[in-house]
């Protein structure tokens, strides 16, 4: 007789708190395994790059070392799910598979279908639950919000962990499922980024409320500021190593204790966003691949491989654009509004499409959700026929936002000896100022590769002239009759 057992499948949950699935499989009483697979699929898929995968891999290690005091571990996999369920299978008896629901990509979106067939086809119970405020198979917003302060104002989900049997696998079977060894450079660490784990994820929330909060509004738009102002939870709330509930419930525990309170309401308000952002790629996930309001499917862009490799590489002549897109590349992180100048430049100014941009971009944010991801990219490429367009001036945004230049010319060290009158246009340098600084605008550094004025004002005409077309405006009324609230139904 094969040994009846159940599994917890962790994805983007990689925690021990605040967790339904661990917390009931305990509850079932059915000895249990925990695991985590990396899938080849995913792996390969151009949305994903190293950092993520270091990233998950420090998250793992640091679950493991917690579980060693309970005698057990999350055995870790490099192999498709389905072909090492059906090894598990032969030795076991799997009754159940708990886990989080996913909003993620296609590429998951598949594989899950594929695994509740095979689940379906072997008489396993596979249980998805609800992950944060995000509700499955909805069809409106009606109420949404009601909802998702109720799930955030509920107790959290803590396993209890004296009540925990342990079950691990025999190394020779485990052996035999594991599939290929994990790349080594999973567990390099590069100190240029966020480091992974539940117990840097507190750390980081406790510095954030216990002081960094205080800065948050001033500092939310700065490229150099945000990077300690902002709270650097991305990617541990995209990771998992936090629920949105455990950051939220902190909130409010701050907000009584704490006297800077609007920075901080102003920060619970992107809590919310994060979850609202989901719910719409949940509701409509072919955003991936196509405009949300397909009255924009018809406007014409031409691919031009030169201008996006420029934008890609931090190449384009225009400073705080280089810079982001440089820093990004090192570290995985740039703030709220330097992700939509980027993304502005390459829609608007380039007049790219959007597609190969997420695509770029997904792989660089060590925070990469999709589901925030791809309709805020949508959002800030303007066909959404709903949001405000809005086309960023990277000079602009530069004097304000960078005003001395630090965050330039630590990402661009060309431009490091450029006095500041010049550094967020260094093309009007004449040719004796170049000399005198020790720069060739156009060999040291590019000259800009488009002109500022006339791409803005060409964007925007087309952008607005698309909006005023029947074919918007229709799937705009349906766009704001799915995902947004109809007021009497609060
Ligand atoms: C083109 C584009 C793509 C983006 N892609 C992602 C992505 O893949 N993953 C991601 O987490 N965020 C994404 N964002 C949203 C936002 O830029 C980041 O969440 C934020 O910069 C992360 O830094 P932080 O944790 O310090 O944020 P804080 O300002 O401290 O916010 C706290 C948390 O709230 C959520 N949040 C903050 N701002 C937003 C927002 N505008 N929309 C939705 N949720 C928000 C995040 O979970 C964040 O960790 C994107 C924004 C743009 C313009």
């Amino acid at each position: 007789m094969k040994e009846k057992v159940n599994i917890v499948w962790l994805k983007r949950d990689l925690r021990l708190r605040d967790h339904l699935p661990l917390k009931l499989a305990i509850e079932d009483g059915v000895p249990f395994l925990m695991v985590y697979f990396f899938e080849p699929s995913v792996l390969k898929d151009p949305h994903y790059d190293i950092r993520h995968w270091r990233f998950v891999w420090q998250s793992l290690m640091d679950l493991n070392r917690q579980l060693v005091k309970l005698d057990s571990k999350i055995h870790i996999f490099h192999n498709e799910i389905i072909p090492a369920f059906e090894k598990l299978n032969e030795f076991f008896d799997i009754k159940k598979v708990f886990s989080f629901q996913e909003t993620g990509l296609k590429v998951t979106y598949d594989r899950d279908k594929q695994f509740s067939s095979f689940c379906k086809k072997e008489n396993i119970q596979w249980t998805e639950y609800q992950q944060n405020g995000i509700e499955r198979g909805r069809k409106n917003r009606n109420e949404w919000i009601v909802r998702w302060h109720d799930f955030m104002e509920r107790p959290t989900d803590n396993p209890d962990w004296d009540k925990f049997t342990p079950l691990n696998l025999e190394s020779s079977l485990f052996l035999e499922i594991k599939g290929e060894s994990i790349p080594n450079e999973f567990s390099k660490l590069d100190t240029n980024f966020q480091e992974g784990g539940e117990s840097k994820a507190w750390a980081y929330m406790r510095s954030f409320y216990d002081g960094r909060a205080r800065n948050y509004s001033k500092h939310i738009s700065k490229p150099n500021l945000s990077r300690k102002g902002c709270s650097r939870l991305s990617p541990y709330i995209a990771w998992g190593n936090l629920s949105i509930r455990q950051v939220y419930q902190k909130y409010e525990l701050a907000r009584k204790s704490n006297s800077y309170k609007k920075p901080l309401d102003n920060f619970s308000s992107r809590l919310r966003w994060h979850c609202h952002f989901i719910q719409k790629f949940e509701m409509e996930d072919r955003m991936e691949f196509k405009n949300i309001n397909s009255g924009y499917d018809n406007i014409k862009r031409k691919f031009e491989p030169q201008n996006f490799l420029a934008w890609k590489r931090g190449q384009t002549g225009f400073p705080l654009v280089d810079a982001c897109m440089r820093c990004l590349i090192q570290t995985g992180y740039i703030n709220f509004r330097m992700r939509a100048m980027t993304l502005s430049f390459l829609t608007h100014n380039l007049w790219q499409d959007w597609k190969e941009g997420a695509v770029w971009l997904a792989s660089q944010f060590l925070d990469f959700e999709p589901g925030i991801h791809y309709p805020q990219v949508q959002m800030q490429a303007g066909v959404t026929g709903i949001n405000t367009v809005r086309i960023y001036n990277p000079i602009k945004q530069s004097k304000d936002n960078d005003e001395e230049g630090l965050f330039i010319k630590k990402y661009i060290p060309e431009l490091k000896n450029i006095p500041i009158e010049f550094i967020h246009e260094p093309w009007l340098m004449t040719a004796m100022e170049q000399q005198l600084y020790g720069i060739e605008i156009g060999k040291d550094y590019p000259a800009p590769i488009i002109n500022l004025k006339i791409s803005s004002k060409e964007a925007r005409d087309k952008i607005w002239a698309k909006r005023k077309e029947p074919t918007v405006k229709i799937e705009s009324l349906r766009i704001l009759k799915r995902h947004t609230v109809s007021q009497r139904k609060v």
